[in-house]
Order: C-alpha cells, then structure tokens, then sequence
C-alpha cells in the first residue's frame, strides 16, 4: 500500500450492497462510517455484517464507525413544506404551545428560548436558509427570513456562537450506543461534543455497557474550539466536522480553524480526521472540481489521519469514484511531502521518546521499514502521529480489534500476530509475514519499535535489523 491517507466513507442507499462494500475496499476505504442520524438499527445491524463479511473474504483489517446523532436542534414535522420569501416571519416553539402565527413550527430542543437573544443568527438546513431572531418570548422565538427558501420538516437548525445548554447524550443517542456496542463497533463517534466531560460522558456510557470502541469527537461549534486542548486530549480522535463547523463560524475562519486543529492534535498526540464536503459535487458529477482537488490534496498535505466521505457515497451517483479521486489526490501528494506538524510532536514520556528515536533512526535509513510491535496501538499510533517519512510503516499486534482500530492512522498497515515469549521469536515472525507479503527484500533494514520485550521483562526498545 503506497497510500498514507486513510479513507472513511459513510453507508447509505447508494452503497448498502456487499458487492458496493467489496468493491469499496478494493478501492482503497478503511472505514465504513454508519451515520445514526438516517440509519435504522437493522439496517445498521446489517451494514456491520455486510462489512466484516467483506473485509473478512479480503483479510483485510476494516473498521465500522458509529456516529452518534447527538443534541442537534431541528424544526417539527410541517405537512407541507413553507416557501419562504424574505421578510416572512417564522415562529419556533416548544412543542406543547400551539401557533400564533401562520408561519409556525416547534423545535426539539425547550430550552432553545432560554440560550437565545434577539440578534442572532438562526440557520435553517445547513445555510439553505438564513433568519435573524426579531423576538425571544417564554415558549417560542419569532424569526425575520433574510434569505428566502424553502424549509421542511425536521430541518437541521445551527446557532453560530450561541451557548447551547444541550445534554451531551440524548435518549436516541443512548440507545444507538447501545446498538453499536451490541456490533462491536470499533469506533463510536460522538456529535456536537462540546467539553471534555462530553468525551468522558460518552465514553463512561460506552464502558458501562462493556463496549470496547475508540471514541471520536466531532468538532462542530465554537464552543468545542474554546474547549478544544481539553476535547483533544480526551478523545482517541478528532474529528473536524466541516458541514457544521463551517456554519457555525465564519467559513473563512474554516480553513483556519482545519489547520490549528489538525497541528494541535500532532502536538498533544491524538488523531484527526477531516470531514465534510471534501467531493460534494461529485454526489452529481462523475469528476470532482478544481477547488475540491485542492480541498482534498490540502488536507492530506497537513498529514491528517483520515478524510472522510459522506454524502458523496451514501447517496451519490459515483461512489466508487469518489473513492478513486481520494486515492489518487492523495497518493499524489504524498509523492512531494507533507506539512511536517509530526515534527511538533510534544514529547511526554519515555515511550515517545523512544518512538522519536525509532522514526529518527529509521527515515535515515535508505528504504528502510519501521515496525511498531504494539498490544494496545497506543505505541503504533504514538509512532504515525510523528509522521515518519519511511515509504513502508507496518504494525504488529496480537488482537484483530487493534489492528481495526489502527486502520484509521495515517500511514501504518497493521498486521494479527501473537506474539511470542521472546523478541528473537516474535521479530522473525514479523519478518516472515512481511517476506511473505512481498513486502520486505533480503537485506532491507527493519527498525523495530516496542514497549514489549517478553511476558516478564518489559523495556522501551529500539532494533536495528536486515531482513
Ligand atoms: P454530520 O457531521 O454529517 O453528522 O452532520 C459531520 C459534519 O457536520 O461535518
Ligand atoms: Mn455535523
């Protein structure tokens, strides 16, 4: 595999078959994401069972992604759609008040009227549809359309620098967790996270069901940005959420924002994801713009772990070439460099210190691999996260769960192996699987990395061989 960008796409209508899911992991995808804002518990029941099925006739290690809908805000159920010209005047209420107004429609949220002011910005379904709240009585607020539009039942609403007082978890949230641990998700990912006791929140709900997910937070508002050292040291991953980042804050705030966090999470150690509209046209169009190249080939430049894809594969027309323009924008890429945050890594304790050491030693090395012998990943993601320039990164690790669970850190491909009482033993055993792979030539150098030496000694170490 030449390619270090990682690729997730999220299911739907358009990719729900195991042909479709074949298909897609011979394209390049490492990740099915199963969006619990559209999917149905069977449905993704099944989709799980679609993927492991796929991924198991391959023997390749891929990973499912629970995204949890979390506390989103969305307009009531309207028996028609409202066309709406600009200065129209549009109610919100709570659910158990009735119209005042022609042009009304509850919210899901009660609490909506308290964390408002007059002034703000209310938008409706993504930007399709701006407001500026006029009025903020008890029980609803009044709206002043400025850009017209049309606006639908359960629409998504956005309050761009409003302090929500939402729960991290709602009811639905819960019983879609419990869902995904019943699938042994390897990834659950937790929406509109907005402080680190949200992560805690999720994750203390996932353990207490016995889950044994990787939880990922999506960075959707201006709030989690305030918090965002606290959230990135939380989570095993962030995700950069775009779709509502960027409505949330000024979109040329959005690029920004993308970079410092994408840095941020190389500093302290966590990987990132970037998310949202990175191929969008391509939900209609066979061949993806000029900016969305860039878009794409940006985000892989600033070495994130992952892209991922959404609407582009769940409900496009070209699946299967989003996930080739992925591949090819970024392996590209790749071929000049990258933006070199894994240089910033900060380093905390003797483990990175010696990972350090490792990614030194083998980028000095001509066509050396680097081989992270790891029980948990932590080491191995330890070791990607400073971005080693080696053409070819491999981890070993005894349980298939870890090997899932790395398959979205940038540049590693990860191999099942138990490991054996001595390191002699378990480094030849990884020699030989690689041999076996083609991967490695007589007489390649091999540095290899562990936090592992036996079942009685353990020793952060370094190894110098030639296979
Ligand atoms: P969503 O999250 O697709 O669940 O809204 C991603 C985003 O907001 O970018
Ligand atoms: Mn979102």
């Amino acid at each position: 595999m030449s390619r270090k960008t990682k690729l997730i796409v999220t299911l739907g209508p358009a990719t729900e078959s195991s042909e479709m899911i074949g298909k897609l992991i011979d394209g390049g995808v490492n990740v099915f994401r199963l969006n619990m804002s559209h999917a149905k518990h069977e449905w993704a029941a099944e989709m799980t069972q679609l993927v492991r099925k796929e991924s198991k006739k391959r023997h390749a290690h891929i990973a499912v992604l629970f995204d949890l809908t979390g506390p989103s805000i969305r307009t009531g159920d309207l028996e028609k759609a409202y066309e709406l010209k600009e200065g129209d005047k549009v109610e919100f209420r709570r659910a158990d008040v009735s119209a005042t107004i022609p042009l009304s429609t509850t919210v899901n949220y009660p609490g909506l009227m308290h964390d408002v002011k007059e002034g703000n910005t209310l938008v409706v379904d993504n930007g399709a549809l701006l407001m500026r709240i006029d009025k903020v009585l008890d029980d609803r607020i009044i709206c002043d359309v400025r850009t017209p539009g049309s606006m639908g039942s359960r629409r998504h609403i956005n309050l761009p620098g409003v302090r929500l007082n939402l729960p991290a978890l709602t009811e639905k949230d819960h019983k879609d967790l419990a869902l995904a641990v019943e699938c042994d998700a390897d990834f659950i990912a937790g929406s509109f996270v907005r402080d680190a006791a949200h992560v805690r929140e999720l994750r203390d709900a996932m353990k207490a069901l016995e889950g044994e997910a990787q939880i990922v937070a999506k960075i959707e508002d201006q709030e989690a940005i305030k918090n965002i050292d606290a959230i990135i040291q939380e989570s095993d991953v962030i995700m950069i959420a775009r779709g509502d980042l960027g409505i949330e804050v000024d979109f040329e705030d959005l690029p920004i924002l993308q970079r410092r966090i994408v840095k941020r999470c190389h500093e302290l150690g966590t990987r990132v994801i970037v998310a949202t509209q990175l191929l969008e046209s391509m939900i209609i169009n066979p061949t993806p713009t000029r900016a969305e190249v860039t878009d794409v080939m940006n985000a892989a430049y600033e070495e994130a772990d992952s892209l991922m894809l959404s609407g582009e594969t769940s409900v496009g027309r070209y699946p299967e070439r989003c996930v080739e323009a992925i591949v090819r924008i970024a392996t590209r890429i790749e071929r000049t460099g990258g933006h070199g945050f894994g240089q910033n890594v900060i380093l905390r304790d003797e483990r990175q210190k010696t990972a350090r050491a490792a990614v030194t030693l083998a980028d000095s090395l001509a066509d050396a691999l680097l081989v992270v012998l790891t029980r948990r990943g932590v080491l191995a993601n330890q070791v990607a996260l400073m971005r080693p320039r080696t053409a070819a990164f491999f981890a070993f690790t005894p349980k298939e769960r870890v090997c899932r669970q790395l398959s979205l850190t940038r540049g590693i491909r990860a191999f099942q192996m138990p490991f054996r009482s001595n390191i002699e033993e378990t480094v030849q055993l990884a020699t030989e699987q690689l041999r076996e792979a083609g991967l490695v030539r007589e007489g390649t150098p091999i540095v290899i990395v562990s936090d592992i030496l036996s079942d009685h000694f353990a020793a952060n170490s370094i190894l110098l061989h030639h296979a």
